[in-house]
Parts: C-alpha cells; structure tokens; sequence
C-alpha cells in the first residue's frame, strides 16, 4: 500500500487516480503527543487511558462511545480552539468526528487508530447523525497516521470481529459493482479491487489468527482497512467498500439511534449485511426458486412507519420511488460473477461462523432481520443484488427463505 500513496496512477479504467499523500508512522501511542507536537487531540474515555494526554491540548468525551452527532462535531470545533491539527485517539466515531471538525474549521487533520475495526482511517468521508439521519459529508483525508500494533492486537474482541466483519463486506460490494456495471454501465475501476483482492483472501484465511490477537494476521487486517479507505478516495465515493451489505447494516444502526441506544459496533450490523447479501447472490448464481410476490409501495411504507418516523419514512421512500431498475441478464451476471462467487464464498461462509454471526442473528431474529432486508433497497439510490431481487419481484419472499 505504502508504495501508491502521493502517487499520481493512469488507471486502465479511464481515471487518473490521485492518491492522498499519508505518512504513516510505525511507534507507540505513547510517543503521540511527540508525534503530533502541535496538534489538539481527541479521546474518549476507553481510549484516552492508553496516551498521557496533555490536558492542555486534549478533550476527552465523558462517554466510552460518543455518538458521532453535529453537536459532537460542533464540540470538538469550539474545544480545539486554535491549534492548527487535530488528533484523534480511537476507532470509527471519533475518527469521523474528528476529521469533519477539522475539514470545518479548516485545520489539519490526523489520526491513531485503536482498533483495526473501521475502513474509515484514511477516507476522507465523514458519515455524522443529523437530527437522527446519517449524512455523509465530504472531509479531508489524514496527514499522518500513527500505528501502534501492540494497541491494536490488545483492542477489545468485539472490535475485531467487527473489523473482519467490515472488511469481508468488500466482496459482496465488489459483485454489487460488478452488477451495476453490467446493469446500468456503472463506472467501475480494477485497480482498486486489484490492489484489495489478496488482502481479503488472506483475512478470510486467518481470520481465527485475527481473533487470536496474532501480530502479522492483526497487521493484514489494519493494512487492509487503510487500503480500503483510500480505495474510496481514489474512486471518489464508497462504492468499492459498501453495497447491498451496508443498506442492512445502516438501516439497522439508524433503527438503534432513532430509539436513543448506542448500535453494535458498525462491523457486527455489517456481517449481518453480508450473511444477508450473500444468500441474495446465492439465489441468482444457483437459480434458486422463489415465488414472485408483488411487495407494492403501501406496504412498504407501513413496514417502515413500524421503524422510523414518518419524516425519515417519506425521504426513504422519495429515494426508493426514483429508483430505475433495470432488467438484467441474468445470465451475463452470473458469467461475470461466477469466479469471485466460486474464489471467496465457501472461505467468507467459514469466516462469519468464526466472527459468530449466529449471535447477532439470534439477537434480532427472523422478523426483524427480513423486514430490515425487505426494506434496505429503499434507503440509497445505489443499485444493488437487492435490486436486482426486487425487480424480480422476489424481495418480499426472499427474506422468508433465508431461514435466519
Ligand atoms: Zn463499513
Ligand atoms: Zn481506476
């Protein structure tokens, strides 16, 4: 990865590629007010007791997991006064937080992970809650990133389940890609699955090794998730790292924000999206039969209105009524996805057992999980296998057929 950072790349898909110039430094966490000598840092309660913070340049939230909100953000601008960077110490929220208080204020950004748990280091997008609906917002990408390896294998197991889980999800997004490619000539670039594919092959094989806490398996798995952080600045929006798997995921952490309790770790929603996404690729690869039902728009809207307030249902629904979805040939796709299909599902099947999927099943169940997967198409306009189910009319039996 080192060696694409700051480098400017003719890609085969047409683009020239500007990739963000990240120094990333190799030291312990302890050295980082050395390392970041001018920088304002932020922590929350779990992750300020690995750093002597000086007190005088740090803010540390009351919480052990701040919500990632604009009034957050608007905290960490006003705490942070007027130093010239901001730090943050942590994992996804603050990390987000953090870079979109500093792209705000106009300051540098940088970061020290905890956790190898999120994609979200080296991106430059900010997903933050606004009045309980997450935006994303453009930010900046980090000028450093300080990794602690020790920190990093010693994070909390959930954690790393989590981060397996949020990395394994760029397979399933990788043939959402390659779908909308095919559908809606969808621009697509290889480079950035070329530069991710051995990555995950590697995790999926190691993945008990990740949870074991060893040292080069924990180090495959933070690598890959600051690569595929950049692959999404490279491409200019997160559709090499987030498709159908992701809808699941947000739609079940926004069900948890808007009743005022803090989600699972983003990676633990994600591995439901993915079990989810995989069995809807399933269905077309082994032309599984379903029966076709009609799921009209009524219904839809008194499934959400049982989950969201009916500000957030009507802007779900505007999105999904824009919607074009397109007849595929099915064959084609199955052609084209045959080999990712073949490569990486009996390994990423064997993988969500070892990151315990079945807990975060049998934590929401049945009902709930296949109304969330009935539901998920409705919430971004991004084509996924979702859609492809529902414009063959399988998306309101599909979810029965799972067997949760
Ligand atoms: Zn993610
Ligand atoms: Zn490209």
């Amino acid at each position: 990865m080192k060696d694409i950072l700051g480098k400017t790349i003719e890609c085969t898909c047409g683009r020239t590629h500007t990739v963000p110039n990240i120094e990333i430094v190799e030291a312990s966490i302890k050295e980082a007010p050395c390392v970041f000598p001018e920088a304002f840092f932020i922590a929350d309660l779990n992750t300020a007791s690995l750093v002597d913070l000086p007190e005088e340049r740090s803010f540390v939230f009351a919480e052990k997991r701040p919500l990632t909100t604009v009034k957050n953000v608007e905290r960490i601008i006003k705490e942070s006064g007027d130093f010239p960077e901001i730090v943050s110490i942590g994992s996804g929220s603050l990390t987000d937080m953090a870079r979109y208080a500093a792209y705000l204020s106009g300051k540098r950004f940088s970061c020290v992970p905890t956790a190898p748990s999120v994609d979200a280091y080296t991106s430059t997008m900010a997903p933050v809650l606004v009045n309980g609906v997450k935006r994303t917002f453009k930010a900046i990408p980090p000028g450093k990133i300080l990794i602690d390896i020790e920190v990093l294998r010693n994070a909390p197991i959930d954690l790393l389940r989590a981060g397996i889980g949020d990395i394994v999800a760029k397979i399933p997004a990788r043939m959402d890609w390659v779908l909308s490619h095919i559908a809606n000539s969808e621009y697509i670039c290889d480079f950035v699955w070329d530069d991710m594919k051995d990555l995950l092959k590697e995790i999926l094989l190691r993945s008990k090794d990740i949870l074991n806490r060893e040292k080069d398996a924990v180090r495959i798995l933070m690598d890959a998730q600051l690569v595929s952080g950049i692959n999404m600045v490279i491409v200019g929006n997160s559709r090499p790292a987030s498709g159908a798997e992701h809808m699941v995921s947000h739609l079940i952490e926004m069900f948890h924000e808007e009743r005022g309790e803090l989600p699972p770790f983003h990676g633990l929603t994600v591995m439901v999206g993915v079990f989810a996404s995989m069995k809807a690729f399933e269905v077309i690869m082994e032309k599984i039969e379903l029966p076709k039902m009609e799921y009209p728009l009524e219904e839809r809207k008194k499934e959400l209105l049982g989950l969201f307030d009916e500000r957030k249902v009507k802007e779900f629904l505007s999105t999904y009524q824009k919607k074009e979805i397109p007849s595929v040939d099915l064959d084609l796709v199955r052609n084209s996805l045959r080999k990712l299909y073949e490569d990486y599902f009996p390994l990423l099947r064997r993988t969500l057992e070892i990151i315990e999927i079945r807990s975060m099943l049998n934590r929401y169940g049945r009902i709930f999980l296949s109304k969330i997967v009935r539901l998920s198409n409705t919430i971004r306009d991004r084509f996924t296998i979702f859609d492809v189910l529902d414009g063959m009319k399988l998306l309101k039996s599909f979810p029965e057929w799972i067997g949760w």
